[in-house]
């Protein structure tokens, strides 16, 4: 043989029409046995139908769980509609957790916290969902609360289930999505749910009306001691922490922390009759965890007594079937023929002062 490859199909004595020819060459060994490859197709294109993924979801299935968020998160039409078939069939065994929204400015140490917080909780038997609203994704699709990569240790944990920011859509379709996962979470079993946010826009109000239990973390002595948070931020706040209690920081924390507590009895009582409370912590070296844990189940115990626990859920859902059909009566008239060319014209009508907005609006109404 002239090194010509053996099962070639080219004539032998054929001169390749130029140097860009490719020759044949040998074909190729299958590098996958057929039957494995045919399985692995199978089992990426495995679609499953809303009655299996909540069964799964009820069984604890933590893979079905995450492709009910996906489906969830997405923004496509048809899987939304499966998305709801699910929700409505494990809505009935959802509402059985504690709600915990965590917020604070970037650098806090919200993950830390979180990690030493979430294996506490673990170490009690518990089992935690993390998921997280990070209103800059939506913006940059970059992310102050960072990848998935945050929390290892704690996403290594059986009983843990890590769940990153949905990274499309408006800050009010994030918080349905996020809203929605928490029903499936809690479908699936966990019954302690934190819901993370950063503490620089509007996404704290968004997760203190989807929780119980709202934890503002903060730094002392980083100059301005009201850091940028806003006064309605720390009016929600059921408890304020301290974070990094630790080291030459200490003292600073709790003079931080006799100035918060003295703030918060400044402020109105709150709705749940709970009187909010500021502590230290340190999640790097695991200081003052229990402390809140304890404190936040105080709270619910206090709260489930006085009836304003169940209250408060009720008014949340209440408050958001409202704003969604606000949005979607919205959606549906601006969908309507011609109507944003309408209003259009009613907005140069208004600006140019030849017609009123009163007079406008009646007339778009009409049509
Ligand atoms: P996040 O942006 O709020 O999630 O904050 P990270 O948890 O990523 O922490 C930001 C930085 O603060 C990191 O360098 C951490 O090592 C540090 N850090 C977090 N928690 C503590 C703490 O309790 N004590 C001290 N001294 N440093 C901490």
């Amino acid at each position: 043989m002239n090194g010509e490859p053996r099962n070639s199909d080219q004539p032998l004595d054929e001169t390749p029409p130029s140097a860009l020819h490719v020759m044949p060459g040998v074909s190729d060994v299958p590098s996958l046995n057929p039957y494995v490859a045919e399985q692995r197709k199978f089992q990426k294109k495995r679609i499953y139908t809303p009655e299996e993924l909540a069964e799964g979801i009820l069984s604890g299935n933590r893979t079905l769980l995450s492709k009910a968020i996906t489906l969830v998160e997405s923004n496509r039409e048809d899987h939304n509609e499966i998305a709801q078939s699910i929700l409505e069939k494990v809505l009935p065994s959802s509402g059985k957790s504690i709600r915990i929204g965590i917020t604070g400015v970037p650098g806090v140490g919200k993950s830390t916290f979180i990690e030493g917080f979430g294996n506490h909780i673990l170490s009690l038997g518990r089992k935690l969902a993390v998921l997280a609203i990070d209103p800059s994704s939506q913006l940059t699709h970059g992310s102050i609360l960072g990848d998935k990569t945050r929390m290892e240790s704690l996403a290594k944990s059986e009983n843990a289930f890590i769940r990153p920011s949905p990274s499309s859509g408006s800050l009010g379709g994030v918080a349905r999505k996020t809203r929605e996962s928490i029903y499936l979470c809690e479908a699936a079993g966990f019954d302690t749910i934190i819901i993370e946010t950063v503490g620089v826009g509007q996404s704290e109000t968004q997760v203190h009306s989807m929780v119980d239990f709202f934890l503002l973390l903060m730094l002392a002595g980083a100059g301005d001691e009201l850091q940028g948070i806003k006064r309605g931020i720390m009016e929600m706040a059921d408890l304020i922490a301290i974070n990094k209690a630790d080291g030459k920081n200490e003292p600073y924390a709790t003079r931080a922390k006799a100035e918060y507590e003295s703030a918060l009895h400044l402020f109105p009582p709150a709705a749940s009759g709970w009187m909010p409370r500021a502590v230290t912590c340190s999640g790097q070296y695991g200081k003052g965890i229990d402390e809140i844990w304890n404190l936040a189940l105080d709270y619910q115990r206090h709260t489930t007594k006085s009836g304003y626990f169940q209250k408060n859920r009720e008014e949340q859902i209440t408050l958001w079937f409202r704003e969604t059909l606000k949005e979607a009566i919205l959606d549906q008239f601006l969908e309507r023929e011609g109507m944003r060319d309408r209003i259009h014209l009613a907005e140069s009508k208004i600006g140019q002062g030849k017609s009123s907005v009163i007079q406008e609006i009646k007339g778009l109404l009409k049509t």
